[in-house]
């Protein structure tokens, strides 16, 4: 990841969909306009990483002279554009540091949460990526190399997100002396989010002036040049299991999937790790307490992405929902459970991928 936070518009006066000024503070520095309704939600910002895989050895980076973590190493990422789906960021940001077009393999770790002096955090996924062209330094990239486990830098790795992937990719491989080149199985897919879309940005947040698109998810201001850049919203949803079963509920029958079965899921605050994220929704929309032990998989569309977990229940009754997003909540077998036709958005993906796991039985 070479580029910096660079949302300074959380504090920022005039609306970017409307561009009024009449912005008031809602909860944990969400901010609401009171003239066309839009929240500026403050979620952490999600970023993608391509962990590009050759004989063994995986493909780092040195950072160049920015401003965080100059000199340090880590692996080609940054943020992912509104817009832009996470393993197209990942491609792309391993193009624009390294000049390699990559094909991406799958997702190669959990997510992972990085904290960041503003409070808000990154989401970072990563992906396995192989490609056939000779790196070379682009960009904010002073130096590459490629290192088996034994010669990566590991005092001078840029962030603790960076040692944590390096470490889990380590501890999987069949041999300590070489990186994996195999994706774990968790399910993944590109599947609409059934979520509102974001709306795209058309004032600027600094001076009111109009916006103009630059690049995927970045936008100039044609009065005080000022950038502006939005990104997907992260969500993350916990499938509690006891027992060989699941738990899912009913969706309301005024919102998108009415009448389907899905797992309890939503948005991260800011600072808020996935895996929290995760535990808080599903205490909150069915009073069952679990713990986010596996990564079940991770789905996306160019505005939203979902990571959902799988884990033991440890407390509370699925009997009622503390906030109303089921009409029903129930434990399913893996002979009860409602079919693919029946199931909202991921849950399709995620029931096979429990019962290919023996988790639903
Ligand atoms: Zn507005
Ligand atoms: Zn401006």
């Amino acid at each position: 990841m070479t580029s910096l936070p660079t949302d300074a518009a959380d504090d920022a006066p005039y609306c970017t969909v409307c561009g009024s000024p009449r912005l008031v503070e809602r909860f944990l520095g969400h901010r609401r306009c009171e003239a066309c309704g839009t929240t500026r939600w403050r979620n952490p910002l999600p970023v993608a990483e391509a962990v590009i895989v050759r004989d063994g050895r995986i493909l780092l980076i040195r950072r160049g002279d920015v401003e965080r973590s100059p000199g340090t190493w880590t692996v080609p990422g940054g943020f992912i554009g509104l817009g832009e789906t996470p393993p197209a960021a990942a491609a792309r940001e391993a193009s624009e540091e390294t000049g390699v077009n990559v094909r991406i393999l799958g997702l190669v770790a959990p997510p992972r949460h990085l904290s960041t002096p503003d409070g808000r955090g990154h989401v970072l996924l990563s992906f396995l990526a192989v490609t056939e062209d000779e790196p070379r330094p682009a960009h904010e990239v002073a130096e590459v190399r490629w290192c088996a486990p034994d010669e990566v830098p590991w005092a001078a790795l840029a962030f603790p997100t960076t040692e944590a992937l390096l470490r889990g990719l380590v501890a999987r491989s069949a041999d300590p002396h070489r990186f994996p080149d195999d994706a774990p199985d968790v399910a993944t897919a590109e599947i609409p989010s059934g979520r509102a879309p974001q709306p795209r940005p058309r004032f600027c947040p600094h001076c009111g002036g109009p916006l103009v698109a630059s690049a995927v998810g970045v936008w100039q201001c044609a009065r005080c040049a000022s950038w502006h850049y939005e990104n997907p919203r992260a969500t993350a949803g916990l499938l509690a299991l006891r027992d060989g079963r699941v738990l899912l509920g009913r969706r309301r029958p005024d919102v998108t999937g009415a009448g389907r079965w899905a797992g309890p899921s939503g948005h991260a605050e800011p600072g808020e790790a996935p895996e929290e994220t995760a535990m808080r929704e599903l205490f909150e929309e069915t009073g069952v307490r679990a713990v986010a032990e596996r990564l079940a998989g991770v789905f996306w569309d160019g505005d939203h992405f979902e990571i959902v977990y799988a884990g033991p229940a440890v407390d509370g009754d699925a009997a009622a929902s503390h906030r109303p997003e089921f009409t029903e909540i129930e434990w399913f077998d893996r002979a009860s459970l409602p079919p693919a036709g029946a199931l909202h958005h991921s849950a399709a993906y995620t029931t096979a991928w429990l019962v290919r796991q023996g988790l639903v039985r």
